[in-house]
């Protein structure tokens, strides 16, 4: 089980997270929706601890660590390094070593983190470059590819580290409408493979479709949470304005 308790979350003055609680059911797709700014990209760094929530706890798969404002992080970099490889994260613009071949990029992690074998980890990241079906651009840099064939990559390479919990930040923002396909059928393939999944997108047709459990967050809090049918229905003004608008 994975859960946020009560997280609070500030850059110099401007609160950005107010007390959130969210539960992340297993082998489950989350949703996470809401206006630009409101703190959803900070919240899914927190889940990872690539930002330090000031207050509230982090739970992942039985490990617990708890913030408390004002009083110094208690917990090591090899601490907080451990609950980060549990999860693998996707960002909007795809972030890998520039200078790495696309192979050399997914092997990356599971060599220098996870100290595995470097032969099995060939085998492996062979094994997910045909998955994204890019077996064909192994020894291809991130600069030779389209935005939609790095971003396969990315995924490939989050996937290395075996994560228990699957982290997607708006994976195609970036992107032209046509490469935006090709890496929305990875997700929904990683979706039918029941992973553990929280993903922000504002792409609310590619939402209602793999969404478990939607989340929409407004002003640093979550205002409302379920299917994507109950949020249609709830009534709250704020959330069937943005549902319309984007849909
Ligand atoms: P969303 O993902 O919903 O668009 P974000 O979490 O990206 O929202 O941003 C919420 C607010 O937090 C914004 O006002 C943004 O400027 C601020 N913010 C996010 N990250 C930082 C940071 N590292 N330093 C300062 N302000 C930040």
């Amino acid at each position: 089980m994975y859960s946020l308790d009560n997280i609070y979350k500030s850059f110099d003055n401007n609160q950005v997270l107010k007390g959130v609680s969210l539960e992340i059911p297993k082998n489950k797709t989350t949703v996470l929706i809401g206006p630009s700014g409101s703190g959803k990209t900070t919240l899914l760094r927190c889940i990872n601890l690539l930002e330090i929530p000031d207050s509230g706890t982090v739970t992942l798969n039985g490990s617990s660590m708890s913030f408390q404002e004002g009083q110094k992080v208690k917990y090591s970099g090899s601490e907080i390094r451990n609950i980060r490889m549990k999860t693998g994260m996707v960002f909007q613009n795809f972030q890998l070593f520039p200078h790495k071949t696309v192979l050399e990029n997914i092997m990356e992690g599971p060599i220098t983190v996870l100290k595995k074998d470097r032969s099995e980890c060939e085998k492996e990241a062979l094994s997910l470059l045909e998955k994204v079906g890019l077996s064909d651009k192994r020894d291809a840099y991130p600069g030779q590819l389209s935005g939609g064939q790095q971003q396969r990559i990315a995924i490939a390479r989050a996937l290395a580290m075996k994560p228990e919990l699957l982290l997607f930040d708006e994976p195609t923002s970036a992107l032209d409408p046509e490469l935006e396909v090709e890496v929305l059928n990875i997700i929904r393939r990683l979706v039918d493979e029941k992973q553990t999944i929280v993903i922000i997108t504002h792409k609310m047709s590619f939402a209602r479709e793999v969404a478990d459990k939607v989340v929409f967050f407004d002003e640093g809090k979550i205002l409302k949470e379920g299917t994507y049918t109950e949020l249609e229905q709830s009534n709250i003004p704020r959330i069937t304005q943005f549902l319309n608008m984007l849909n």
